[in-house]
């Protein structure tokens, strides 16, 4: 079986880090990966293809960068040519990017059936381009291969049972990266020393470009620094973009963004967690730490109904109050809720079945 995966931005490199291995230890699947270059620097693409063992992508493609409409249509365009030459079973996708709509959207015109990795997801706030992103590729998809219960829940809401396609939950690939990778945690340059931090991740769209937003929440950022525990904050690119933009200033540890390893040092290190991020809400759970979300709503609401997750929005009081409350707080999965590191397996499992 012909495999084309479609990766582009830092947190599909981790997930399909461990279903690409998946894959080359089935000898009956000839997997082909693309990169579509949504990511694209040492710090936000190659750190994590060298330290995770990614195999090196067949197809790099170099779009970066524009409208969300423009950067999804010229994917969109390349991914259906390299589809038309190499003509693959499957076509893989991961998440909710623009790299996720074009390739399920090349694939579905094409009459290639999409497999979806992290289907049924929702923030029921279409506000978020990552919201009209799965959502789009779930109606598209052959393959819902669900992280959670609440994913299939999701689908099953939105009339998915009565289709002839196949919504199964598989597990969470990224707990099958947490523990393969566990192992390898290394500290970050200049931090190795610490421990008991907060550790703090800030990129979602919704807090960057909104200035009322981002200048709340460096403020909490700071008070929190200053009167509760040292906050170590990896930046992504956009958000030091958007602080330069709008004259903020974040007095706390700030550092360029980190490959997979020190994110992993930094997580099990830290007293808890502080996030916009999807995928650093669940991690802070696998490694055991409270977290609190500056968001309004989560994809992950099993972490909330479990008490181990806050949201507090772009308040900075909330922010503040509840990084006291929770800090060095100790969480347990009692109940497994992702799966338990099977997740790739599984969906290998699922795809040869599906010959
Ligand atoms: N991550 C990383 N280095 C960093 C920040 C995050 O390796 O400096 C990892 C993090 O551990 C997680 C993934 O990137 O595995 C999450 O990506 P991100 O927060 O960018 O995206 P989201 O999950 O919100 O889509």
């Amino acid at each position: 079986m012909k495999i084309l995966s479609i990766i582009g931005a830092r947190p599909q490199f981790i997930k399909a880090s461990v279903v690409s291995k998946a894959f080359a230890q089935s000898e009956s699947i000839d997997e082909l990966v693309l990169h579509t270059g949504q990511h694209f620097d040492e710090n936000m693409s190659d750190v994590f293809f060298n330290q995770l063992g990614i195999p090196r992508p067949d197809f790099q493609l170099d779009i970066h960068g524009g409208s969300h409409g423009e950067m999804t249509g010229r994917m969109l365009i390349e991914i259906e040519r390299i589809i038309h030459e190499h003509r693959p079973d499957r076509v893989l996708v991961y998440g909710d990017t623009n790299s996720t709509l074009a390739g399920a959207l090349a694939a579905v015109k094409l009459h290639v059936p999409v497999a979806h990795v992290e289907a049924g997801l929702r923030s029921f706030n279409m506000r978020m381009p990552e919201e009209v992103n799965r959502i789009l590729t779930d109606q598209v998809s052959d393959f819902l291969f669900c992280p959670t219960a609440a994913a299939v829940h999701n689908l099953e809401s939105e009339g998915f049972s009565s289709k002839p396609v196949k919504v199964l939950n598989v597990g969470d690939v990224m707990q099958d990266s947490a523990l393969l990778f566990s192992e390898f945690a290394q500290a970050p340059e200049g931090v190795q020393k610490k421990r008991d931090f907060v550790l703090a991740t800030l990129h979602r769209a919704e807090n960057t470009d909104d200035r009322d937003r981002l200048s709340s929440i460096v403020d909490a950022l700071n008070k929190v620094h200053r009167t509760v525990a040292e906050v170590i904050l990896p930046l992504h690119p956009r958000t030091r973009a958007a602080l330069a933009r709008e004259g903020l200033s974040l007095d706390v540890c700030v550092t360029d963004p980190v490959g997979y390893f020190e994110m992993l040092w930094l997580l099990k290190h830290s007293g808890l967690v502080l996030t916009d991020s999807g995928g650093v809400q669940k991690e802070a759970f696998f490694f055991g730490k409270p977290c609190v979300t500056m968001r309004d709503e989560t994809e992950w609401v099993e972490l909330v109904e479990a008490g181990v997750n806050t949201l507090v929005g772009a308040d900075s009081d909330a922010i503040t109050t509840h990084v006291k409350t929770n800090f060095l707080r100790s969480i347990k999965d009692e109940d497994s809720l992702y799966g338990g590191g099977q997740a790739s397996r599984n969906i290998v499992r699922h795809l040869l079945g599906s010959r």
